[in-house]
């Protein structure tokens, strides 16, 4: 309980204030033609009613790539990935970790935000991850963190993962490592806060695989 306690505190007294500095992706006429395609994109439901969508953000040399499912309302108002709560809070930690901006991407499974932020439909799912998988054969990281239950199934072709059991085992996406985490809306959540520290060694393990 004195756990529970301290985890909430910290919750509300770090990082939930501000979003850290937008880490800008550079641009090279390949990856603004890419950008522009996914601008363009309604492949799938989502891309009718999104505001922005939201392709990923960080050095493309990135060594260490977050995954996870699809944007928020915070995320499609501002077209930027996990800039809300539990966006801070992933940063927040990261920041505590000493990994800047510089030295992560993040990106979503879906770049649109999916309806009532449901888990992203199979059809989306479908037509949207051929952009991920270009974004990763670009980025070519180290490692991969998914971040909750629902990419870490896509990532790894895992048909069940439960992730309060097996966070921080290893599987793989095309031959790069993969580790399977919370997704850090889990941690903002009352009975989500005592998994902080088992998601900070999820992400000890990650940082690990990087140079
Ligand atoms: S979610 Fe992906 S596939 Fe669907 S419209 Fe948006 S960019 Fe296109």
């Amino acid at each position: 309980m004195e756990q529970f306690y301290f985890y909430q505190k910290w919750l509300k007294s770090n990082g939930l204030e501000h979003s850290p500095l937008k880490e800008k992706t550079p641009r090279s006429d390949d990856w603004a033609c890419f950008e522009d395609e996914i601008a363009a994109c309604r492949r799938c439901p989502y891309g009718e009613k999104r505001i922005h969508p939201v392709i990923g953000e960080g050095p493309l040399s990135a060594s260490l790539v977050f995954v996870g499912e699809g944007p928020g309302r915070e995320e499609d108002e501002s077209g930027r990935p996990f800039v809300g709560r539990a966006g801070r809070l992933l940063r927040k930690v990261l920041e505590e970790m000493g990994q800047s901006p510089s030295s992560f991407y993040i990106a979503n499974i879906v770049k649109c935000r999916p309806f009532n932020n449901e888990n992203p439909k199979e059809e989306a799912v479908q037509a949207c991850l051929p952009f991920l998988q270009r974004q990763l054969a670009l980025i070519k990281p180290r490692v991969i963190v998914s971040l909750g239950k629902v990419p870490g199934m896509i990532l790894s072709g895992e048909k069940e993962i439960k992730i309060t059991k097996e966070h921080g085992r290893v599987s793989s996406y095309s031959g790069i490592p993969l580790v399977l985490t919370f997704h850090p809306s889990f941690l903002v959540r009352p009975n989500g806060s005592s998994f902080i520290p088992s998601f900070v060694e999820d992400l000890k393990k990650a940082l690990d695989y990087c140079p």
